[in-house]
């Protein structure tokens, strides 16, 4: 078996890589060649962790496994390690054997933004030129690089709920070449093409009459049951589309819109299904398409399996006989 060290992932994994890994088992799940085990996600009582197991299993790709982690809020004050702790198992699907042990930290923050990046790629107008992002931690400015590589994009508009942190986002615009510009959320909904919402709230910043016709939404933060990052009328509004249906409605954004009734489980499509071609996708220029991604272990799986490729090509995994 190889073990890929969380050092040595930086080097090795690339936006491209982690993109085509993402885009590939998500048609995968549409075409039920992938499928998410069910997801355990415990408060283990000790240093108010949380800890848990996403898996599944790719036919398609033959990757099976599992990442187990969570968050430790007291790590960085303690131990001065980053609080959200993960790493990625893979066995060889013909005989169970363990193949590969992998840093899952890094890869989290490459496989979100990769999964929002496919959903532009796919969602939004081809002629955006504004994009706008609603959150500045620390998966922020991993979206919006990725997303910056799927149009022509001429502006960055930002807003968060603490404005101190919005140097994040004109950080990474600056290194692109483009200007940057702190907006209230009205303006930010009205000028977007493309909006990313990346945020840990627990009630709605963007309101359905914010947005324009035609905007491609992204909404990223929401992947537990009562987080929620827009308006849920704004989802009614919208076309929904989705990494996992049955995460959508249940620790997805939609779980709002679909417990108030605004929104049905079957209003809720596949992204996968569009880059197979079954969805057509955006249907006019005044659509507004809405990607609720929340996070699926098949991504994980996807990108370690890719990285161990990288890291055997390299020489930097470490051959263990287990
Ligand atoms: P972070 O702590 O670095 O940043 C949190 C962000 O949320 C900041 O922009 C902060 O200002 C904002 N925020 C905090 N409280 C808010 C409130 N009440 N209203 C509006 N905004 C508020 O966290 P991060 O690592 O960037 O993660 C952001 C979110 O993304 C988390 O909810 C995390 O669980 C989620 N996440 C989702 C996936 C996925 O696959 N969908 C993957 C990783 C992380």
């Amino acid at each position: 078996m190889f073990i890929v060290p969380e050092r040595e992932i930086a080097d090795l994994m690339t936006r491209k890589a982690a993109f085509d890994a993402v885009e590939s088992v998500f048609a995968a799940m549409a075409s039920q060649d992938a499928y998410n085990f069910p997801v355990i996600r415990e408060a283990i009582g000790h240093e108010d962790a949380l800890y848990g197991f996403k898996g599944g299993f790719d036919k398609a790709g033959m990757t099976l496994g599992l990442k187990a982690g969570g968050y430790w809020p007291n790590n960085l004050e303690k131990q001065n390690v980053i609080n959200h702790q993960s790493t990625i198992f893979l066995f060889d699907p013909d005989t169970g054997k363990v193949a590969a042990i992998v840093g899952g930290n890094l890869l989290t923050a490459l496989r979100t933004a990769a999964a929002s990046s496919v959903s532009i790629k796919h969602l939004a107008r081809q002629d955006a030129k504004v994009i706008g992002m609603i959150g500045a931690g620390h998966q922020a400015t991993f979206q919006l690089r990725a997303a910056l590589e799927q149009r022509s994009f001429s502006k960055v508009i930002g807003w968060n709920y603490h404005p101190d942190m919005l140097p994040n986002l004109e950080k990474v615009a600056t290194e692109a070449g483009l200007p940057f510009e702190a907006v209230e959320l009205d303006q930010l909904g009205h000028d977007a093409d493309v909006i990313i919402s990346i945020t840990s709230a627990f009630a709605p910043s963007l309101m359905s009459d914010h947005v324009s016709e035609g905007t491609h939404i992204a909404c990223m933060g929401t992947d537990t049951k009562g987080k929620q990052e827009v308006e849920s009328a704004l989802l009614a509004r919208a076309t929904v589309f989705t990494d996992e249906v049955a995460q959508s409605v249940s620790i997805g954004e939609a779980q709002h819109a679909v417990s108030e009734g605004l929104l049905k489980e079957s209003d809720v499509n596949q992204i996968g299904a569009v880059i197979n071609g079954t969805h057509p996708g955006r249907s006019s220029d005044t659509e507004i398409t809405l990607f609720d991604g929340t996070g699926v272990g098949l991504q994980d799986l996807a990108v370690a399996s890719a990285v161990v490729e990288l890291a055997v090509q390299k020489g930097v995994a470490i051959e263990v006989d287990f």
